[in-house]
């Protein structure tokens, strides 16, 4: 950040008083940018044994597969972001369950939430950010082609736990070259 959204003047990066780390902070108004972390919402849409994936039409990660997802919105809450991110990319109509997978992804100052969706009808199509979209089994998930960390650690916790036929809640930690939980449940 160079300009201050509110007047335009430059800003610094200093220390406010009474605070702990370096800020933004306007020479003229006197505005402190807090800059905080990015809340992607998405779901493991699924309609009987099998579950939406949208191959991507976007960078990051172009060609490759996710889960429909994307940045919450202002005035929105995580439930509805998921849904709509899912009507957005696979153009489907999905019931919002339990929440899933909640992955801290500190190096991008991103935390990705994750939830269990049932779709309302076997319908979907390829949205504006997508290449393609279709419903796969587990056998025929493309592991080798997934476009994120979280989305391979939110479906390794989803088929795992569907063969225990109990669904919990993951709390993780996503470092990078450790793709391993860093605190499971
Ligand atoms: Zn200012």
């Amino acid at each position: 950040m160079k300009h201050c959204s509110q007047c335009g003047s430059p800003v610094e990066l200093i220390i406010p008083e009474g605070d702990n780390r370096e800020r933004h902070v306007c020479a003229n108004c006197g505005t402190i940018h807090y800059q905080n972390p990015r809340i992607v919402v998405g779901c493991i849409a699924q309609w009987q044994e099998r579950i939406i994936l949208c191959r991507r039409a976007i960078e990051p990660r172009y060609g490759y597969w996710t889960l429909p997802a994307g940045f919450l919105e202002n005035s929105e809450s995580t439930e509805q972001g998921a849904a709509r991110e899912s009507l957005e990319e696979a153009c489907i109509d999905v019931q919002i369950g339990d929440l899933f997978t909640i992955i801290s992804v500190p190096h991008i100052d991103q935390v990705h939430l994750m939830y269990r969706a049932e779709l309302r009808k076997p319908e979907y199509g390829v949205g504006d950010e997508s290449l393609e979209v279709d419903l796969f089994a587990e056998d025929d998930i493309p592991w080798q082609q997934m476009a994120f960390p979280t989305v391979v650690l939110t479906l390794e916790h989803y088929f795992e736990d569907r063969r225990k036929g109990h669904f919990g809640v993951h709390s993780e930690v996503l470092i990078p070259g450790q793709h391993r939980p860093a605190r499971g449940s």
